[in-house]
C-alpha cells in the first residue's frame, strides 16, 4: 500500500515562522544613533531563539550558541552575549513587539490553523493569568511596581498579563501579545492584572474585531469593570468558577453570543 505523505503548510513550518518573525523584527527601528556592531534584529531574534529553544537561563542560551546551530535555525548573523544582549533589548518598549504578534496570528489565520482552536459555536478559548518574571530589593527601574514591607523594605517587581488561545484537545497553543503589568509613565501607583486585563481585551478588540472569544480568568476577572468593555464585543467570559456552575457560564456565554445580544 503506498504511504501517503502528510499535507505540509509549508508557510506554517518552523522556517517560515522564523522567517516571518525575523522580518517583523527587521522592520522595528534601531533605537542606537551609532552604527552597532549587533543589530537589534540580531538582539531580538537571540532572545526569540532562547525562548523558542527553552534555554533555562541566558548561560545555558550561552553555551548552545556557541555549541548548536542557532544561526542557521533563526537567520542571525552574529548572537550577543548576555549582558550585551540586555543592554540592547532593555530600551526596546514591549508595545513594538505587537506588530509581530499579529503578523504570525494571521499567517495562521490564513493557513486554518486556529480552525483546530475552535472551541464553542465559533468561539475560541482565551486564557488570560497573571505572572511575576522579575523580582529584586534592589534592583529598580522607573516601571517596578513596588511593594512596602512591615519593617520597611521595598521589594521591587515586574509582572505581565499572559495571554494564550487553548483547546482542551490541543497540545499546541496560541500566545497572543501579552499585556505588561507595571508603573506607566507620570504615575506613581501601582498597575495592576486587572487593569492589564481591561487594556488587553480593549487592545484585542482592535487587533481582531471579528474573534470570538470566551475568555477563561481566574477570579479576579469576575467583576464588572473588566466585563463591561468586552459586552458590546463578541467577546464573552468565562472565569475560575467552580465545577457546578460551569454549565451555566457557558449557557449564559451562548445566550450573550447571539446575535443582537
Ligand atoms: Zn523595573
Amino acid at each position: 500500500m503506498a504511504i501517503v505523505a502528510p499535507h505540509v503548510r509549508k508557510h506554517l513550518s518552523a522556517d517560515a515562522l522564523f522567517r516571518l518573525v525575523h522580518s517583523s523584527f527587521a522592520s522595528l527601528p534601531d533605537h542606537r544613533l551609532d552604527d552597532p556592531e549587533i543589530t537589534l534584529t540580531d538582539a531580538l531574534m537571540s532572545a526569540f531563539a532562547m525562548f523558542s529553544l527553552k534555554a533555562s537561563s541566558l548561560l545555558a542560551f550561552a553555551k548552545e550558541r556557541a555549541e548548536g546551530n542557532v544561526h542557521t535555525i533563526y537567520g542571525i548573523e552574529r548572537v550577543p552575549c548576555d549582558t550585551h544582549m540586555r543592554e540592547i533589548l532593555e530600551p526596546v518598549s514591549p508595545k513594538w513587539l505587537r506588530p509581530v504578534f499579529t503578523s504570525v496570528f494571521r499567517q495562521l489565520q490564513r493557513g486554518k490553523a486556529l480552525e483546530a482552536m475552535m472551541f464553542l459555536d465559533g468561539h475560541y478559548l482565551l486564557a488570560l493569568d497573571g505572572t511575576g518574571y522579575f523580582s529584586s530589593k534592589t534592583m529598580h527601574c522607573d516601571s517596578c511596581l513596588h511593594k512596602v514591607h512591615r519593617n520597611g523594605s521595598i521589594t521591587y517587581y515586574h509582572q505581565m498579563l499572559g495571554t494564550a488561545i487553548v483547546h482542551p484537545d490541543v497540545r499546541a497553543v496560541i500566545p497572543l501579545m501579552p499585556e505588561p503589568i507595571m508603573k506607566h509613565d507620570g504615575t506613581e501607583k501601582n498597575d495592576c492584572e486587572r487593569n492589564a486585563a481591561k487594556r488587553f481585551i480593549a487592545t484585542l478588540r482592535q487587533d481582531h474585531p471579528h474573534l470570538q472569544c470566551i475568555v477563561t480568568a481566574d477570579t479576579l476577572s469576575s467583576n464588572a469593570p473588566i466585563v463591561r468593555p468586552s459586552t458590546p464585543t463578541v467577546c464573552t467570559l468565562s472565569w475560575g468558577a467552580k465545577k457546578a456552575i460551569m454549565p451555566l457560564c457557558f449557557s449564559t456565554c451562548k445566550q450573550r453570543s447571539m446575535p443582537g445580544r
